[in-house]
């Protein structure tokens, strides 16, 4: 079966014309002197998704930026997922300030890039460019609405009114590496780990959720015909509603490898970024890190990166028609339609495997599980490995009422 899948000889190429990481990070005296040098600098606040993202361009996840885009590259990749200079990027990553911090920095001036959770000096940068932009234009064509209930709209609406571009120095991962020491790993560090293995097929499976059956069944289907697969889900923030805090979800997912999974078949790991509930866009955005995270294939399931009914089922899976073939080397794995256990088929299917009706199937869903946990019913058997339920009721239990509240308050 793994003929299905066309072998190279070695991993995929980093994203972009150059082939090669573009990791932004600083390190050794260099990182001390301009940590040194930037002490005195004006400084920037900034969110967490924009935090996560700086963090991304300092290990090379978003290969090839070098730092946050410019009036030029925003609008081409917004109107058609193309940066200035043609290659493909389907999100912009930009970096906001207020009127009044624009005003006070010179065009060339450096500023010292502070996160707004932990104050700490995360990146220096050069302002190069000023500007503004049309918010309706980016949520249309990104988000494909401009709904202030969808929440990757609220975040570009809520941003501050000038965006900065120019070059960027990475001072610090943040957070990351300490809460995350074993799962946190660089682009460079992943390939590292498949060139070890032998492998140049990879699968990443993408997640911000514990796995449940479902998840685990895509992962299977994967290793069955790649070398292997990652399990890469996010370390950044999430809608409170949309799940558990990251560190449950990799517990959760710890076991499940442990328990479940032939030895050497599949690496786990997790990146920096926030959620923005693109959708479709999110999806490509994936597909390009996972790419320079060296993985061949990117699993799309059923409404990828999606929340609520904002987009079709099988959007995420549509766009990738749309991408020229030369734009990514990576390749989406739209492997199935909606997967569940049947009853009758004793195991886990799909509409294209399972001839038996919808009486028969369990699906498996993160809301469901949320719901009944928080109902307190019982978990239908075969939907969640009893493993990962036992993590999650350990969380859930570990939270105070009003916590419970606010997890509970919005089913999605
Ligand atoms: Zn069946």
């Amino acid at each position: 079966m793994k003929d299905m899948i066309v072998k190279n000889p070695s991993l995929v190429n980093p994203h972009g014309r150059e082939k090669r990481l573009n990791p932004l990070l600083l390190s050794g005296a260099e990182l001390e002197e301009e940590r040194e040098k930037a002490k005195a600098l004006a400084q920037l606040r900034v969110t967490p998704r924009e935090a996560g993202d700086l963090i991304m361009m300092g290990i090379g996840g978003f290969t090839p930026l070098s730092g946050f885009m410019g009036y030029d590259d925003w609008k081409g990749v917004c109107a058609e997922c193309k940066l200035a200079d043609g290659t493909f990027w389907p999100i912009p990553i930009t970096v906001s300030a207020t009127e009044e911090q624009a005003g006070s920095v010179r065009n060339g001036e450096e500023v010292a890039i502070v996160s707004g959770e932990t104050s700490e000096i995360i990146a220096t940068m050069k302002v190069t460019e000023k500007y503004t932009i049309d918010k309706e234009f980016e949520c249309k064509q990104v988000f494909r609405t401009t709904d202030i209930d969808h929440p990757g709209v609220r975040m570009v609406v809520n941003q501050a009114g000038v965006n900065f571009a120019g070059p960027l120095k990475v001072l610090s991962e943040g957070i990351f590496p300490k809460r995350y020491p074993e799962i946190y790993l660089k682009p460079s560090e992943t390939r590292e780990i498949f060139k070890k293995k032998g492998w140049s097929t990879v699968a990443a499976l993408q997640l911000r959720n514990p796995m449940h059956r479902a998840h685990e069944y895509l992962a299977k289907i994967a290793i069955e015909i790649c070398d292997g697969v990652l399990i890469h889900h996010l370390l950044g923030k999430l809608e409170a509603v949309d799940g558990v805090p990251a560190s449950v979800t990799a517990r959760a997912i710890g076991v499940l490898i442990d328990r479940y999974f032939v030895e050497g078949t599949c690496v786990h790991a997790g990146y920096p970024l926030d959620m923005r509930y693109a959708g479709p866009r999110e999806a490509l955005l994936h597909a390009v890190f996972r790419q320079n995270y060296g993985c061949s294939h990117l699993i799309i399931g059923r409404n990828h990166a999606g929340i609520d009914e904002y987009y079709g089922p099988f959007d995420a899976q549509k766009i990738f028609d749309d991408v020229s073939q030369d734009a990514l080397e990576i390749r989406p794995l739209k492997i199935v339609d909606r997967v569940f256990y049947c009853l009758k088929c004793d195991g886990m299917a799909s509409v294209k495997t399972c001839p038996h009706v919808k009486e028969d199937r369990i699906v498996p869903s993160g809301t469901k599980i949320r719901k009944v946990l928080s109902e307190g019913e019982v978990v239908p058997p075969r939907f969640i490995r009893a493993e990962v339920l036992e993590v999650l009721r350990g969380y859930y239990a570990g939270l105070t009422e009003e916590e419970r509240d606010h997890v509970f308050s919005v089913s999605r």
